[in-house]
């Protein structure tokens, strides 16, 4: 039986709409769709495969702004978060549609013949969304997926299917032939769950948290079935006492703050050099109080409420017990808000420091010296991105050759573009997305020898 989930809008409390949601049986129909989609679609030629994605991308475009104001009602972000996520998707489609023709093998030298290597598509490639960023995260998978000649069947989180299921329509506009993007709406524990053990779907692109991607390793070892894994984050912001702090304390807060700090990228952890300490946290306050926590729909907001009730209270939980230095403000009302958080710490074994919060809450802790600031920075399960702030070169490549940890920057806290390569080290994942190669972890190789005889 299916049932329906009615969407929330998180800065208002206010239903928005009902979805329905997939159950066994149909979500087994749209799979075996998207597998009878495959071989026309692997079969289309390179050239004409890579128009319809340079179209698709000419849809998205079309329709930036409606899908943000669809991800600024479904998911609370912020209109300037929200239309970058929108055009996130655009430009990796654009990024992908050039790869269908440079999809190309090696001719490896070999006696008697001649010996060459292909990229094989999959076949369906199941991709499985978080909330957090429901379109970016999509688009990740979708468009190198799809570039590489494979079909996809599309699972979005539960609370945020909105602007997946527009970008799902958007593709057949665009003349993706059916069947080969299709969204299912759905429970983890059916339609994601459904990815992991169909025999048709040959590979699992999984976001989300750790716990579910150990579970959705362990599933797809039962067919050896690829999987790319992103996962949670505790990302240490490492502040030497050489850099320009007046810089890195006014670039903190948009580190860990930004879509309310439900960024797996987020630097909650900022680790300041002990003769820096003072300035450092005095200098912070008035940037962490200027964040503009508004209604995610006005232009100016740069900060919205959380996803949903229970996440507040997990966000609460945190902070509970812990010596809060200072925070900004949020909205009264309804609305799931939390206001910016600053917690120091003082031992790297409280929750707040270990564990991702996935909300508005950041920790300070003190270091003494360059040895201590990566060992506080490494001990951590997980290694999905980090920052230095250092004038030093040299200390700048030490720390980021040492810091066990996917996506770094020095005096910066960018650790996304389309065009270069995504992922975790430890806990934080397996595989990489974006970049150059991320087609590539959408096939197989295959090896051919043709005897001259
Ligand atoms: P989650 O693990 O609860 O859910 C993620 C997705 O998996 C949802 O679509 C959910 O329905 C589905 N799912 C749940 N149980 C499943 C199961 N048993 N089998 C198959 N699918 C299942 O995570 P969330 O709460 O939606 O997202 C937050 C987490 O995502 C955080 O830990 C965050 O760090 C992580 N995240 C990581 C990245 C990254 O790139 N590394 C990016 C964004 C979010």
């Amino acid at each position: 039986m299916s049932s329906s989930y009615t969407v929330v809008n998180p800065a208002t409390e206010e239903d928005v709409t009902e979805v329905e949601m997939s159950d066994l049986a149909m979500t087994d129909a749209l799979i075996a769709k998207a597998a009878d989609a495959y071989p026309a679609w692997r079969d289309v030629a390179p050239g004409e495969r890579a128009r319809l994605l340079r179209r698709f991308a000419a849809v998205v475009d079309e329709h930036i702004e409606e899908l943000a104001e669809l991800e600024v009602r479904n998911s609370g972000h912020t209109w300037g978060n929200a239309t970058w996520e929108a055009g996130n998707v655009r430009d990796v489609l654009h990024y992908y549609s050039a790869a269908p023709e440079r999809l190309t093998g090696h001719q490896i030298p070999v006696a008697g013949g001649i010996n060459m290597t292909f990229h094989e598509p999959l076949g369906v490639v199941g991709i499985i969304v978080p909330w957090n960023f429901p379109m970016p995260i999509a688009g990740w998978g979708f468009a190198p997926a799809l570039a590489a000649g494979n079909t996809v069947v599309l699972k979005p989180a539960e609370l945020t299917p909105l602007t997946a299921i527009r970008l799902g329509e958007l593709g057949l506009e665009a003349g993706l032939p059916e069947g080969v993007l299709t969204v299912i709406p759905g429970k983890g524990s059916i339609v994601g769950e459904r990815f992991v053990t169909h025999p048709a779907v040959r590979k699992v692109c999984f976001t989300g948290s750790t716990d579910v991607g150990k579970k959705i390793m362990a599933g797809c070892a039962e067919q050896v079935k690829r999987v790319t894994l992103e996962l949670g984050g505790k990302s240490a912001n490492i502040v030497f006492a050489d850099a320009d702090i007046a810089k890195a304390a006014a670039a903190a807060p948009g580190a860990v703050f930004d879509n309310a700090g439900q960024d797996c990228c987020a630097r909650s952890r900022i680790l300041v050099e002990r003769s820096a300490y003072d300035e450092f946290v005095s200098l912070l306050e008035p940037a962490v109080k200027g964040v503009r926590v508004l209604d995610p729909a006005d232009r100016s907001s740069e900060m919205g409420p959380l996803i949903s009730a229970t996440q507040r209270s997990t966000v609460q939980g945190y902070v509970e017990g812990t010596e809060v230095a200072f925070s900004g403000s949020a909205p009264n009302g309804p609305g799931f808000w939390f206001a910016p958080t600053v917690v120091l710490a003082d031992d790297p074994q409280q929750p707040v420091w270990r564990e991702e919060i996935f909300g508005p809450v950041v920790a300070v802790m003190p270091f003494d010296d360059e040895a201590q600031a990566v060992q506080l920075a490494n001990d951590t399960e997980f290694g999905l991105s980090g920052s230095i702030y250092t004038r030093d070169v040299g200390r700048a490549l030490r720390v980021s050759r040492a810091v066990e940890a996917g996506n770094l920057s020095v005096n910066s806290h960018a650790s996304v573009r389309y065009w270069t390569p995504f992922g975790g080290f430890k806990q934080s994942g397996l595989g990489r997305e974006l970049g150059p190669d991320a087609p590539h972890s959408f096939t197989d190789v295959k090896n051919i020898f043709i005897s001259h005889d």
